[in-house]
């Protein structure tokens, strides 16, 4: 049996081939399966792969979420934290505040009570002060007024007696003055001064001061240059108070002058509010570093060793007075050739209506003229003074001298003896001599009759309490024994004629 070599050594039959056709297409029908079910199963895998993505993302939000939430946790424990921390201030600062809210009440009820304090004590020291003024003037009294007898005495004096005796009148004056800037410095800083303010006619008080102050520039052989106000200048003022400060601010320019010097006094308009008093001296004059300390007290630059007295408080005065009344004060100066004070006050008009008191011309001469006897009662406790006012009144045989040592028996023999006039201590044992005023005047029988005070109490509150009271007048201690001489002859006439 030989073979064809190019037959296949099998043959499928038709059957066979359909067999074999059907196989064929079954075999790629399987791998078209077998790709389908890689291809699936990649799908699958893919499916999968997604699915772990979906997971982790899942898980990554939620751990986000957590985070977020955790975040959230966090800043709300944190905001919860600064919350609290922020009350826990709050709660702090409140109690400071309260703290401090107290501390300022305490603050205020004691700067209250230091105020009280200090006006307490400013009261305690005017009082004392006044008071004191009172106790030195007591003894001044008989000092000044038995020298002024003695001088006036016969037989008249030899010169060494008289020398000596001017030194105790010049040192009794001088004394007082201090007494009184002293008193007058008090009285200004406790803020007691009251001023009466009024149209103050200038030339009148220019004039008066001259009139004053001249003898001292004769003694001294200082020239006087005194160009006056015009005769319608009226300041608005305090008449008493400006004639101090002109006394001052003269009697400062004789005193630090050289001998046979020259004051000139001028004054001007420099503004139409303002009316200036300048007071020129020809003086040593003052550099400028001892200017700017001229207006302290107790300051006297350097002179405490010098011939010339004072205490240094009378430009503190003088400035203090000119500023009261709503002025102002300077001082210019040249070394060798002299220094300028000057004031300037306000300006005012003439006054509306002319308030001249109406006092007899020369009220002295009548009772002068009448040589009646006349009675005066003097009340007084203390014996030098009862004993100088009797020795005054022996010059003037015209008048007889009653005295009692108490305001009772004064009333008392006031109304027994009916005197023309009585003179009335104030500060006497038992009753005051306003309480003894106050029996006379509701006594009918006494009511008329004239009484002068005279007191050591000099301020002028009390001036100004006692002539309220109903005193006919009001004489301070130490006594001038003219003014005392003139106050007393104008109550006797005022008694004759009522
Ligand atoms: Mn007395």
């Amino acid at each position: 049996m030989g073979r064809d070599p190019g037959t296949p050594p099998f043959a499928w039959g038709a059957t066979d081939r359909r067999r074999k056709e059907s196989a064929v297409i079954d075999d790629e029908a399987t791998v078209l399966a077998r790709e389908d079910v890689v291809d699936a199963r990649e799908e699958a895998a893919h499916v999968r792969e997604d699915a772990v993505h979906l997971r982790e993302g899942v898980a990554t939000s939620r751990e986000r979420e957590i985070c977020a939430s955790e975040a959230t946790q966090a800043a709300s424990d944190d905001h919860m934290l600064m919350l609290q921390q922020a009350n826990a201030f709050l709660v702090v600062a409140t109690i400071e505040a309260q703290k401090l809210t107290e501390q300022v009440e305490i603050a205020k009820v004691q700067l209250e009570q230091t105020k009280l304090e200090a006006e307490k004590a400013n009261l305690a020291k005017s009082n004392f002060l006044s008071g004191m003024s009172h106790e030195l003037r007591t003894p001044l009294n008989a000092i000044l007024g038995f020298a002024q007898l003695l001088e006036a005495g016969s037989p008249p004096l030899t010169d060494t007696q008289n020398t000596r005796l001017q030194q105790i009148i010049k040192s009794g004056w001088y004394l007082l003055d201090l007494i009184n800037e002293v008193l007058d410095l008090a009285v200004i800083e406790s803020g007691k001064l009251s001023l009466s303010q009024e149209p103050v006619l200038l030339i009148d008080v220019m004039n008066e001061c001259r009139a004053m102050i001249e003898p001292q520039a004769q003694q001294r052989g200082i020239q006087f240059d005194f160009l006056l106000c015009d005769n319608t200048w009226f300041a608005y003022a305090d008449r008493t108070r400006v004639k101090q400060v002109l006394i001052n601010l003269l009697s400062n320019a004789i005193k630090y002058n050289r001998e046979h010097g020259t004051v000139s006094v001028a004054c001007t308009a420099p503004t139409p509010e303002f009316i200036r008093i300048s007071i020129k001296d020809s003086g040593a004059g003052l550099p400028a570093e001892k200017l700017a300390q001229l207006f302290q007290p107790f300051n006297r630059l350097g002179q405490e060793a010098g011939n010339e007295e004072g205490t240094g408080i009378g430009l503190v005065v003088t400035k203090q007075l000119v500023e009261l009344m709503g002025g102002s004060i300077g001082v210019e100066s040249t070394v060798g050739v002299g220094s300028e004070f000057w004031i300037d006050l306000i300006r005012d008009g003439a006054p509306r209506l002319a308030t001249g008191h109406t006092l007899p011309a020369d009220p002295a001469s009548k009772a002068r003229e009448n040589t009646a006897l006349r009675t005066l009662l003097y009340v007084e406790d203390n014996p030098a003074n009862l004993m100088l006012v009797e020795q005054i009144i022996e010059g003037h045989p015209h008048i007889r001298m009653l005295s009692a040592r108490d305001g009772h028996l004064g009333t008392a023999i006031a109304r027994a003896q009916l005197p023309d006039v009585i003179l009335m201590d104030i500060n006497l044992p038992g009753i005051s001599g306003i309480q003894a005023l106050e029996i006379l005047r509701k006594d009918p029988v006494t009511a008329h009759i004239p009484v002068l005070a005279i007191s050591a109490n000099a301020m002028q509150s009390d001036i100004q309490k006692g002539l309220e009271a109903g005193f006919f007048g009001y004489l301070t201690k130490p006594i001038k024994v003219s003014e005392f001489m003139e106050a007393l002859n104008l109550a006797l006439d005022v008694s004759e004629s009522g």
